[in-house]
């Protein structure tokens, strides 16, 4: 059987009264687009028996693979199993191997497992099973080859969707495709979509195969450059070509990596110069830090990261000196500096960063408004400061100041 189709169904009154945003559907979506498989209609449904199996039987009117999230748990209005079994005429068996998941679970968290959630572990008859790696309730795909059917059915948290459809559901699909697919994201910072688009608009236009789809937010782009072939060495060669030519046209000096994020970059370098790096932060609270620290294995590069947010922590952790603080105030130049300068010192680390200014949504003058954010970078080559007018409330501010740090950490290496 070959898919031609597909279609999303997400189950939960949640999604309805605008209680949860259906980030699952947005998920799938673009990985069956990366995987070439057309969509046309996609749809939300409530809680609900009747309505449900509507909407599963209009779906599977249209499309030959549905596939369904959440309504898999223990209770009494996780409907979905059982609704699309009835749709497919198929009953309910019990599958040990995800009972005994269950069981782990329950014993590895102390409780006592309650009667109703061996119902997770009942599946469809005959169905291929997605055992969940990140929860209980396991996933599974119900075929109904003869009339070119399949129904796929994941559990609702997005943490655990997620991990079961990367890990299982893809490779599970390309048996019903005729390609492979290989995508890879350029990452950028410090240039705007609408800049890189047009400085690349001839290229993205005639590029077909691989296709290259700009994609931005918090203040970063990245190019997604996705090749199909029949197999997945040429794939891998017609995206290799393309980041080539994208890293040596004009968007190539901002270019920080491929698959990665700001944070996992600078680890990398810092990683592979043997560098390390210490953070001082004001505005940013700790995000710099805490974007660093996300990263597996930035012991080797980050020893200190100190919040120093009163004057007076500046002063004694730092060694700002207290007529710098009156004189220029904490959001300037000068205390930026000197904030990076200290940072370095006392770690004895090679990169020293630091932050200060006015995140908002209070705290701004004529003189130095909201998103007016200082950034010190002290390294052997010296020190200098970047004067940043960041436009957003105060998360994005937050953010945008956080990557801009990371971003020209990453540059002074
Ligand atoms: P559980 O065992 O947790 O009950 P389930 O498979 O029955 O899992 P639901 O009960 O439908 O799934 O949803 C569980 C939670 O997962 C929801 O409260 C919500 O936080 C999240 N969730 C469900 N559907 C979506 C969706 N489409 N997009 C984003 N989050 C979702
Ligand atoms: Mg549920």
């Amino acid at each position: 059987m070959k898919i031609r189709n597909a279609e999303i169904l997400c189950v939960g009154t949640e999604i309805l009264i605008g209680d949860i945003v259906n980030t699952n559907a947005a998920f799938i979506s673009e990985k069956l687009a990366l995987m070439g498989i057309s969509q046309y209609y996609q749809a939300a449904v409530g809680d609900n028996p009747v309505r449900l199996e509507n909407a599963i039987r209009e779906a599977l009117g249209r499309c030959d693979l549905l596939i369904m999230s959440g309504g898999l748990g223990p209770t009494y209005d996780d409907l979905t199993k059982e609704t699309a079994a009835k749709c497919m005429g198929r009953r309910l068996v019990l599958n040990e191997e995800a009972l005994e998941n269950i069981k782990k679970i329950f014993a590895f968290r102390g409780k006592e497992m309650t009667r109703n959630n061996e119902k997770q572990a009942y599946i469809p008859e005959g169905s291929t099973v997605f055992q969940n790696g990140a929860g209980t309730a396991p996933g599974c795909a119900i075929e109904d080859f003869e009339n070119g059917k399949i129904i796929i059915m994941l559990p609702g948290p997005p943490f655990e969707l997620k991990k079961m459809f990367s890990e299982q559901v893809m490779p599970y699909l390309t048996r019903f495709t005729d390609k492979h697919f290989v995508s890879k994201n350029v990452n950028i910072f410090g240039m705007g979509e609408s800049e890189v688009e047009s400085r690349l608009k001839g290229f993205m236009e005639d590029s077909v195969n691989p296709s290259i789809a700009p994609y931005c937010g918090d203040g970063e782009v990245r190019l997604r450059v996705t090749a199909s072939s029949k197999t997945v060495e040429e794939c891998e060669s017609l995206v290799t070509g393309a980041i080539e030519r994208i890293k040596a046209s004009e968007v190539g000096s901002v270019i920080y990596g491929v698959d990665t994020t700001l944070a996992r970059a600078l680890v990398d370098k810092l990683s592979a110069f043997k560098k390390t790096v210490a953070v001082a932060e004001s505005c940013t609270g700790g995000l710099i830090s805490k974007r660093i620290t996300d990263v597996s294995g930035s012991s080797a590069v980050l020893g200190y990261g100190v919040v120093t947010y009163a004057n007076e922590a500046k002063v004694k952790l730092l060694s700002v000196k207290p007529e710098t603080l009156e004189k220029y105030g904490a959001v300037s130049e000068h205390t930026a500096r000197e904030m990076a300068l200290g940072v370095r010192a006392i770690s004895g680390s090679d990169i020293g960063i630091a932050t200060t200014g006015i995140a908002g949504p209070g705290g701004g003058t004529a003189e130095k408004p909201v998103g007016l954010v200082y950034l010190g970078v002290a390294s052997d080559k010296g020190v200098r400061v970047i004067k940043l007018m960041l436009k957003g409330d105060r998360d994005r501010v937050r953010v945008l100041a956080s990557s801009n740090a990371l971003a020209e950490a990453l540059r002074e290496i």
